[in-house]
């Protein structure tokens, strides 16, 4: 028996095998939310391109200040016109968004000002500078704006668009196949006879992938037997980038997927040191990635979340990140060590402690609905009330 893979060994042999699967293609910004920049993007202008007016007032050369200088208003400028070179001694009035003209380095608010007839006095002396938005304040050109492996975002658009940027180059969607195997298992719709459950895997499988902004090619079902699990492997590979897999992975005599893959192509089990979760098979099928997750729906949930999620995504281009933990204390103990990482299921309480889910049992999923994310325990580890463990909200994966 092969000895358990620790859980960040396992992370980093995710990272070392995987490698970019899809191509690029130029689109249109306006659909590129939730894809893959495939090359990074420099700004080819400044943002703003000109020194512009933060304000609706009067700009003015600072030194031309005097307490009470009655100014002439020399010209009008509204946002988008061009202005003339101020003339010395004078003031423009200005509005918000207007390039500041040449000879002027300050506007003052029109809050600020008072009229006298056709002149405006300023009562308040203004510094260099004031109530202007300067050429480049939000981005210079030339610099680095967005990363190849980053996934856009609506902000992303506002700010490409900021920069007059219609298409962008991103990685293709990665086609992703998934298997779920299992005789017991029927598709929800159907009538349940006695020994059957339904089918949650694959359609929280697909639903995952989706939402990770990938692309669920097929997703099959195969009976526990070789036959079958071997039929809907060849067409996964047929089609497929990468292909995922629930249950069947274990050495019982009904687990069919890792004979059926040694077969096909080159496999390794992992047997990770976590709970919910431990046996993986990782394999290649015509150059193509496998991850075989096991089948209780937690185990698979939490398999996917930390492994599956992490090889998608360095194979769609995405830059490799994993989630980011906060320091949470827990709100309860816990005597009992294992000798594996556990991802316990919990909440955050009013008090801003952690408290576990009472069901933390692999095949358990409305567990997870009624949780906010998980408490990492690493192995050997119990858990006091008033120490602090790293979580993950659900929401980072
Ligand atoms: P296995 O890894 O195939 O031994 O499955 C482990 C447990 O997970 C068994 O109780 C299965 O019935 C259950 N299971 C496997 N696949 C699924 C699935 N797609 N949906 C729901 N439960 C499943
Ligand atoms: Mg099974």
């Amino acid at each position: 028996m092969s000895a358990l893979l620790a859980f960040e060994d396992a992370l980093k042999e995710i990272k070392r095998s995987a490698s970019v699967r899809v191509d690029k293609q130029t689109i249109p910004l306006i659909n590129a939310v939730g894809r893959v920049l495939a090359d990074s993007i420099s700004a080819k202008i400044s943002v703003p391109p000109h020194d512009n007016s933060a304000m609706d007032g009067y700009a003015i050369a600072s030194s031309d200040w005097q307490a009470g200088k009655q100014f002439t208003v020399s010209q009008r400028i509204p946002a988008g016109h061009h202005p003339e070179v101020l003339i010395p001694g004078t003031c423009a009035r200005i509005f918000t968004g207007a390039n500041i003209p040449a000879g002027a380095d300050t506007v003052i608010m029109q809050e600020n000002a008072q009229l006298m007839g056709d002149k405006v006095i300023f009562n308040e002396q203004p510094e260099a500078a004031d109530n202007i938005r300067p050429r480049g304040q939000d981005m210079h050109m030339g610099q680095t704006v967005i990363k190849a492996g980053e996934k856009i975002t609506p902000i992303h658009i506002g700010l490409l668009s900021s920069l007059g940027i219609t298409d962008v180059t991103v990685f293709k969607q990665l086609n992703v196949g998934i298997l779920t195997t299992g005789n017991e298992l029927i598709p929800a719709g159907e009538q349940l006879s006695n020994g059957q459950i339904y089918n949650s895997n694959g359609p929280m499988l697909s639903a995952l992938v989706n939402h990770a902004g990938h692309h669920v090619r097929h997703c099959l079902h195969a009976a526990d037997t070789p036959e079958d699990t071997e039929i809907a492997l060849k067409t996964l590979i047929q089609s497929c980038d990468i292909i995922l897999s629930s249950g069947g992975v274990s050495v019982g005599e009904e687990d069919h997927v890792k004979g059926v893959l040694e077969k096909l192509g080159e496999v390794h089990l992992w047997k990770i040191a976590i709970k919910p979760g431990k046996p993986i098979v990782h394999a290649t099928l015509d150059g193509i990635p496998f991850l075989g997750l096991p089948g209780n729906p937690s185990s698979t949930l939490v398999t996917y979340h930390w492994f599956a999620r992490l090889l998608l995504s360095i194979c769609s281009g995405e830059m490799a990140e994993l989630p980011q933990p906060y320091l949470v204390d827990a709100g309860f103990n816990r005597d009992k060590t294992i000798k594996r990482d556990e991802f316990l299921r919990v909440s955050i309480g009013k008090d801003g402690l952690a408290y576990a889910h009472p069901q933390q049992s692999s095949g358990a999923l409305l567990a997870a609905c009624e949780s906010q994310g998980y408490l990492h325990v690493k192995a050997n580890t119990q858990v006091e009330y008033g120490y602090s463990y790293p979580f993950y909200p659900f929401s980072g994966f």
